[in-house]
């Protein structure tokens, strides 16, 4: 573990508790995120990863009224019975039935989804890349491409086109972006001046064509080409597309801003962003 990520933790009474539920979850990097961000920040706070089975999200969520737990980070398979298992939704997350951050307000349990303010953030402010006016391609329609869809529709792009396999999951995902919602096809991708990977195609991946989700040769010189896919970070189609003239804009991007949003809402504070990159970083070698 490099030593940037090194920290003794002597939790005290006083100390507050944040966690992320999944299953899996041993393999989620929100812990060092968060824990670089409160030790950043001078919070006597810890944050651990809980795994909990598939169908005890609501269990879990019912737990979390009991036990002084301060903030909630839901991961797969959980986003959309967590939805359920709060007192409300932001309108967001109601869109998108799906909940990928609890906080508190009052004596409520609200779930908010962050994922695509997240990515949109990490083009913004990560890579000084404006989606306002752009004409984007998203590929898959699970949770992470509704998310980034519906973000888009709201961040002014000019055309949203949403291609997958099974195509009335990408009928349903493509009408979160408003008008400029719609169904496309593997044609879009080359002029596209966005295109975002929401498929684990690529995922624990080689270099090898298989792991790209669509020809390389629809990769252009300008392109914005960005991957969900966080295992490994330098994915096979961000290699190709960096090769061929493209910007990559990883998963970690994503990741670190919508941690970023649950940072603001449990804690009332700025998060400090600085260092919950920094936290990460070393995994773009590796
Ligand atoms: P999901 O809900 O399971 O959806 C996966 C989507 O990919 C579905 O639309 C599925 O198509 C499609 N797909 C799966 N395998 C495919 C294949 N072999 N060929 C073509 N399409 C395929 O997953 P998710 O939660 O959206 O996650 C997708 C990826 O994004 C994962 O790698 C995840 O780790 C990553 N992610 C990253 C972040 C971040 O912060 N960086 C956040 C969320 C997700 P069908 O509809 O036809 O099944």
């Amino acid at each position: 573990m490099p030593c940037q990520q090194a920290r003794v933790l002597s939790p005290t009474g006083a100390t507050r508790l944040a966690a992320v539920i999944g299953f899996p979850v041993r393999h989620s990097l929100s812990p060092v995120i968060h824990n670089a961000a409160f030790a950043a920040a001078g919070l006597d706070w810890v944050y651990v990863a809980l795994e909990v089975p598939p169908g005890q999200a609501g269990a879990a969520v019912a737990a979390l009224r009991g036990l002084d737990i301060a903030g909630l980070s839901v991961t797969m398979p959980h986003k959309d019975d967590a939805a359920r298992a709060v007192d409300r939704c932001t309108a967001v997350a109601s869109r998108l039935e799906a909940v990928n951050c609890v906080y508190r307000d009052g004596g409520l349990l609200v779930g908010d989804n962050t994922d695509g303010a997240g990515f949109v953030d990490g083009l913004r402010l990560d890579h000084h890349v404006d989606p306002s006016g752009m004409r984007c391609v998203v590929l898959g329609a699970g949770g992470g491409a509704r998310s980034v869809v519906q973000a888009l529709g709201e961040a002014g792009t000019a055309d949203v086109a949403v291609l997958n396999r099974t195509r009335s999951k990408a009928e349903v995902a493509a009408a979160l972006a408003g008008p400029v919602g719609r169904v496309g096809d593997m044609a879009d991708v080359a002029a596209a001046e966005l295109v975002v990977n929401a498929t684990p195609i690529g995922m624990g991946g080689t270099a090898a064509p298989a792991s790209l989700p669509f020809p390389a040769t629809s990769l252009r010189t300008g392109q914005i080409v960005a991957d969900l896919v966080v295992h490994p970070v330098r994915t096979a189609l961000l290699i190709e597309a960096e090769a061929r003239g493209a910007v990559p804009v990883d998963g970690l991007s994503m990741l670190v801003h919508q941690a970023a949003h649950g940072f603001r809402r449990w804690t009332d504070q700025e998060p400090p962003l600085d260092a919950m990159r920094a936290a990460v970083a070393h995994l773009r070698s590796t």
